[in-house]
């Protein structure tokens, strides 16, 4: 079965990361190195739709793969981010968390990634969509960290 994030069907060599509610899927637009995305197997575009094991294994996921996530990226920090409706920037209509490495001096002024993250005001274009190849490979790469998770969900 195909994996959808929204509208988009998402070839599983993207996928680094599953648990019984929620899959990490490696990013076409990354805002930096390493900014990958927890979203739950179910479509629905609000957190407000989730059940609560579903928020709840959707968090665990984000804090389990925030981890790996800090520590292979050279980070010291992490954002973890949801744009949770259109108003509040969400391009994609699946609910879904960024997981973004961080470190001192990565953006000038800090919250200046929070601009970024907001594709409706820092036109995608800007960004070329990254090769099927480099998205798979960043995958295969992540999911040994993540032992018995580490493995691509193949859509319900
Ligand atoms: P948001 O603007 O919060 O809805 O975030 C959407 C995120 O999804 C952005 O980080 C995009 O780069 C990312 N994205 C869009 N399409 C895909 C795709 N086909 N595969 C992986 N990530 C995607």
């Amino acid at each position: 079965m195909p994996v959808k994030f929204g509208p988009h069907l998402i070839h599983t060599s993207q996928i680094f990361f599953t648990s019984q509610f929620s899959f990490g899927l490696v990013n076409l637009k990354p805002i930096t190195t390493g900014h990958v995305l927890v979203v739950p197997k179910r479509n629905v575009p609000r957190l407000a739709e989730l059940t609560t094991d579903e928020v709840s294994d959707l968090f665990v996921s984000a804090q389990q793969i925030g981890k790996v996530i800090e520590r292979e990226f050279d980070g010291t920090s992490l954002t973890v981010a949801m744009q949770d409706g259109p108003a509040a920037g969400q391009t994609v209509a699946h609910c879904h968390v960024h997981v973004i490495p961080r470190r001192f001096g990565d953006w000038k002024i800090n919250d200046d990634i929070y601009e970024e993250l907001d594709h409706t005001k820092i036109d995608n274009e800007e960004r070329p969509p990254r090769t099927k190849e480099e998205m798979a490979h960043e995958a295969e790469w992540l999911r040994p960290f993540f032992g018995d998770q580490g493995v691509p969900w193949d859509g319900y």
